[in-house]
């Protein structure tokens, strides 16, 4: 047996009886990310097999694909968007509508793009019926994938966007404005809250403060 596919069942054997999260003891179960951080990335795509058939929640009866997320594996950069919509259903990419769009032009102004030194996924990797709002018992389902997800990319540095990636993450809910104000920290790794390009679609006058936010991600991706 080739050693992806017995690790890749492993894995399957790991999930029946501990469900999605893996606790790793570091003395006998490294990622090869621990050892070493840029040589990692048959890891990420053994895990996104592994866990694209999901069935924990009811959104896989409606989804038309699993969203697992895009970009770079070694990424030093985490975008955390909230769910899919319909584009991103219909494509399995993440932020590939019209918000989509508009963090593409965000990050060409701050000399990045969603290929390179970023990654870009959701805290649900399936949509929800006609867009609605995740429900919690959705949200707790989901977030196990992307807390493994962090620990593969291991980024510099998390963005999240939007109120519900800010939430999942920090385990705080307060107002978002008042959240970009601080930046927080992910098991280590600093997290910076910034406004959802859907609100910002929504209220040109938050523009102004996004782009205070994507000035400072790109100072940090300059260290
Ligand atoms: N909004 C999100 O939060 N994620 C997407 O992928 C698209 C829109």
């Amino acid at each position: 047996m080739s050693n992806s596919l017995s690790v890749c069942n492993y894995l399957k054997k790991y999930k029946k009886l501990f469900s999605n999260e893996i606790y790793a003891s570091p003395n006998k179960f490294k990622y090869k990310k621990i050892e070493n951080r840029k040589s990692h990335s048959y890891d990420i795509d053994q895990y996104r097999s592994l866990i694209s058939n999901c069935q924990e929640c009811q959104l896989f009866e409606t989804r038309k694909n699993f969203v697992f997320g895009s970009g770079d594996p070694n990424a030093d950069l985490l975008l955390v968007g909230e769910a899919p919509g319909l584009e991103e259903d219909e494509r399995g990419i993440p932020f590939v509508g019209r918000a989509g769009k508009l963090l593409d032009k965000i990050l060409l102004a701050i000399g990045l793009n969603r290929y390179e030194r970023v990654f870009i996924l959701n805290v649900l990797k399936c949509r929800p019926p006609e867009n609605r709002n995740p429900l919690q018992s959705e949200i707790e389902k989901c977030l196990p994938y992307l807390k493994q997800q962090i620990k593969f990319i291991n980024p510099k540095l998390i963005v999240a966007l939007g109120k519900v990636a800010a939430k999942s993450l920090t385990g705080q809910d307060i107002p978002l404005g008042v959240m970009r104000e601080s930046t927080y920290e992910y098991k280590g790794i600093p997290l910076k809250v910034t406004y959802h390009p859907a609100a910002l679609l929504r209220n040109q006058s938050l523009k102004k403060f996004a782009w205070e936010d994507f000035k400072w991600v790109k100072s940090q991706m300059e260290i």
